[in-house]
């Protein structure tokens, strides 16, 4: 305990920090659901653990990676960490900046804008309200004068984009990664000078990358970074992968049993991006050393895998049957549809987006390298197969709303949708956002809004959580509440806000018989074929005949 306080603190909201039942889709909800409505709607918390010196346990590893940049130069004495409620131990007269952490600081992304709208008038979600807990928290206020306020992370730009740096006292925003920024910038503010008022990292060199001192929320230790597939929508999209080495990988891994974790997150763009070789050749040697040598090291029981993509898994069925042992073996997972002898699953984040074959064209070409776009529903259906016969049950975000989205590339993404049902997955529908650094943003387009989606887009939104609802919650009592909730949301608010075209999509959600609905939607789930069937194969084109990539950097 320092009576007058750190001279560095770092912090991070408890929501971004949770990591309650281990669970990275109970993260994402935080950043969805209502901040009023929240501990009713779900099964979530985020009470952290918290050290007996009053420092945080975990925090964002984006955090630790400050952290550790930071003592190249300062002592650790000088540094703290801590979450909003033990900040008012280490702020003091002593303090000269305070570091926060902003993941998703007001939740205006893909996922996260789309929710807290249903209900009518905005209702701040967890993560903003939580933020907003820490930024305003009147330690900082009352110690203002003496010491400098530096906010960064992926969701910095949130702050900027909502004109609230200046209401929050906030002296420096940090876009990007903060390699080569972060060290000067604090120890400018420990000197007492100016800071700019915005500052964007940009990728560093491998070598740059420093190991973690302590743990992060949900043993998350980064094996890639960036990717360099191209897609228009994606701040990474140019940013070249490079992998971390295998030594450094694991001595994260050490540092966060040594502190209490049990389970490790493997954290990437794209897992398969590891140790790649040429036009994102996945290296299924290393990967499998990867897996391995985590799960090896002792005190780690759990080991999960954050996003990747879908054609490495058509190209090599083999090896996702190989991964298996760890992925599905030391998976938290566990689902009744799995055949794993502990009904174990193993979650993967991908990013399907579309099934339209113009839109995928136009806007993510290299999305499914080396396949063709023509060829993308194909590797979705043959890849999801792939991935279920493996226990694999990946978590599938769409982007509704593309810019020059049409009817027909809606009516396109439906058939897909319906062609997956009875899979094994998650399908998340959520709405375009222009984020920072992207080339659809620096084009202008503007976000989607749900009180703008067309009667297709709301059937295809409806039907993705439908299909979550008969996958995941699979119990008599939560159909019963989506069938009874359905109509009193209708009546009560829905067709007030979104009008009468939700009415059909909205009771396909409530299990209204399909029947009944005949004529009002695209689909027909009750009859029909859908337009795509899984494939028997999937040919791999001739180089030639492979999309030509921007290049990466
Ligand atoms: S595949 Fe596309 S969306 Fe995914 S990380 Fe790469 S560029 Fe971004």
């Amino acid at each position: 305990m320092q009576p007058d306080g750190a001279k560095i603190v770092l912090a991070a909201s408890d929501s971004e920090s949770s990591e309650y039942l281990r669970s990275t889709w109970r993260q994402m909800l935080l950043a969805c659901l209502p901040a009023r409505y929240a501990r009713y709607m779900s099964d979530i918390s985020f009470d952290n653990e918290v050290s007996p010196d009053g420092q945080a346990k975990y925090v964002p590893h984006g955090l630790r990676i400050v952290e550790s940049l930071l003592l190249e130069k300062f002592d650790p004495d000088d540094i703290r960490v801590c979450y909003p409620d033990q900040l008012h131990l280490f702020v003091g007269d002593a303090t000269r900046v305070v570091g926060i952490h902003a993941h998703n600081p007001l939740g205006i992304t893909f996922a996260t804008d789309v929710y807290v709208h249903l209900y009518g008038r905005y209702l701040e979600p967890v993560n903003a309200a939580e933020f907003r807990r820490l930024i305003t928290h009147s330690v900082l206020r009352q110690h203002k004068h003496h010491l400098k306020i530096i906010v960064g992370g992926p969701g910095a730009w949130q702050i900027d984009k909502k004109d609230l740096q200046d209401e929050w006292l906030i002296d420096c925003l940090v876009d990007g990664e903060a390699e080569d920024v972060a060290l000067s910038l604090f120890e400018a503010a420990v000197r007492g000078e100016p800071l700019p008022r915005k500052v964007s990292g940009h990728s560093p060199a491998l070598e740059r990358i420093p190991r973690i001192r302590h743990r992060s929320t949900l043993g998350v230790v980064e094996i890639t970074r960036g990717c360099g597939r191209g897609c228009d929508f994606c701040s990474v999209a140019l940013r070249r992968g490079k992998s971390i080495p295998l030594d450094q990988i694991l001595d994260n891994v050490r540092v966060q049993v040594a502190e209490g974790a049990d389970s490790i997150l493997l954290t990437t763009e794209d897992l398969f991006l590891y140790e790649q070789g040429p036009k994102f050749e996945t290296n299924f040697p290393a990967l499998k050393r990867l897996f391995d040598s985590v799960a090896g090291v002792p005190g780690v029981n759990y080991v999960m895998q954050t996003h990747g993509t879908m054609a490495p898994a058509v190209l090599n069925p083999g090896m996702i049957e190989e991964l298996s042992e760890v992925a599905v073996g030391k998976s938290v997972g566990k689902h009744r549809a799995s055949t794993h002898p502990e009904k174990r699953f193993a979650n993967l984040f991908i990013g399907m987006e579309t099934g339209s074959v113009r839109l995928f064209k136009q806007h993510m070409k290299g999305k499914a390298y080396p396949f063709r776009p023509e060829q993308w529903p194909d590797v979705i259906l043959k890849g999801m197969d792939v991935l279920n016969r493996n226990n694999w049950f990946p978590f599938c975000t769409w982007i509704i709303g593309l810019p020059g989205e049409t009817a027909a590339d809606t009516k396109e993404s439906l058939d897909l949708l319906f062609a997956l049902r009875g899979t094994k997955c998650a399908v998340t529908p959520t709405l375009f956002v222009p984020l920072e650094e992207t080339r659809l943003e620096r084009r202008g387009h503007k976000s989607a809004k749900l009180i703008e989606l067309t009667d297709l887009q709301w059937e295809f939104f409806f039907t993705c959580w439908r299909y979550n609802l008969d996958f995941f919650r699979n119990t008599p009592r939560a159909h019963w509440t989506a069938n009874l909730g359905v109509p009193i949301y209708y009546y009560a608010l829905g067709r007030r806000l979104f009008g009468e075209q939700i009415k059909y999509p909205l009771f396909r959600l409530g299990h209204v018989p399909e029947r009944l609905m005949r004529g009002k939607l695209y689909l027909d789930l009750s009859k029909g074929e859908p337009k795509y069937r899984v494939p028997d194969h999937v040919e791999v084109p001739s180089h030639d005949m492979r999309p030509i990539l921007p290049e990466a950097y």
